[in-house]
């Protein structure tokens, strides 16, 4: 089944097939019409399997139809800096498809913090973060996580075997509740459900 089946906006097709993105990988038929519902997610997807997709895309459409606002309407947290910049790259290959392509930043250790405050202050539409270097920036005042829509937390097994537990919990703070959740993770162990009960209450299952 193409993606065309999927509810999203035909102004992706031509960069899909550009990208080789034919068909939807399973998890990508399963999770972009439930992003596009927004609905809360659980998804339990391995490296592989185009779970990036699932989640930009789908987020990527729902922006496009929202208001402008200066700060940020799409978090992504993520384990490491590495993964950061993937995505942070699959939101600006796809967004470059829309009418207003969507600013977008990542806030991540090892580069230059200014750099990050500066271009969050120039106004954004996503950011991709570390949680470390987020909280950073949050606790100087430099960012506004007020306008938050949706928080994903990609490779969230991941995150909490670095330790992030506490600077995730702290960011949970500063978002609005009213806000869609998509967790995304390769296992799902005691820890992980405490952190999604603190989440939400709302959660659909996804297996790949
Ligand atoms: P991910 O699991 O999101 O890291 O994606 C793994 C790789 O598969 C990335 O290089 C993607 O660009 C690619 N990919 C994701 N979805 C598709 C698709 N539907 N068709 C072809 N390639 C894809």
């Amino acid at each position: 089944m193409p993606f065309s089946t999927l509810g999203l906006s035909p102004l992706f097709n031509a960069s899909l097939l550009e990208n080789g993105f034919t068909t939807p990988t399973p998890i990508q038929h399963k999770v972009i019409p439930l992003v596009l519902e927004n609905k809360d997610i659980i998804a339990l997807a391995q490296t592989g399997s185009g779970k990036t997709a699932s989640f930009v895309l789908p987020l990527l459409h729902t922006l496009s139809n929202a208001p402008k606002t200066r700060a940020p309407n799409i978090l992504v947290l993520t384990p490491t800096r590495e993964l950061a910049v993937q995505v942070a790259q699959a939101f600006s290959l796809f967004g470059s498809a829309l009418s207003q392509p969507p600013r977008v930043v990542s806030i991540i250790g090892g580069e230059g913090l200014g750099e990050q405050m500066r271009l969050v202050q120039q106004g954004c539409d996503v950011v991709v973060a570390t949680p470390g270097r987020l909280l950073e920036i949050l606790q100087k005042g430099q960012i506004s996580l007020y306008h938050v829509k949706t928080l994903v937390l990609d490779e969230a097994d991941k995150m909490l075997s670095l330790g992030f537990s506490e600077a995730l919990e702290s960011l949970l703070h500063a978002l609005p509740s009213a806000r869609q959740n998509l967790l995304f993770s390769a296992s799902y162990p005691p820890s992980m459900e405490t952190l999604a009960r603190t989440i939400s209450d709302n959660f659909l299952w996804v297996n790949q």
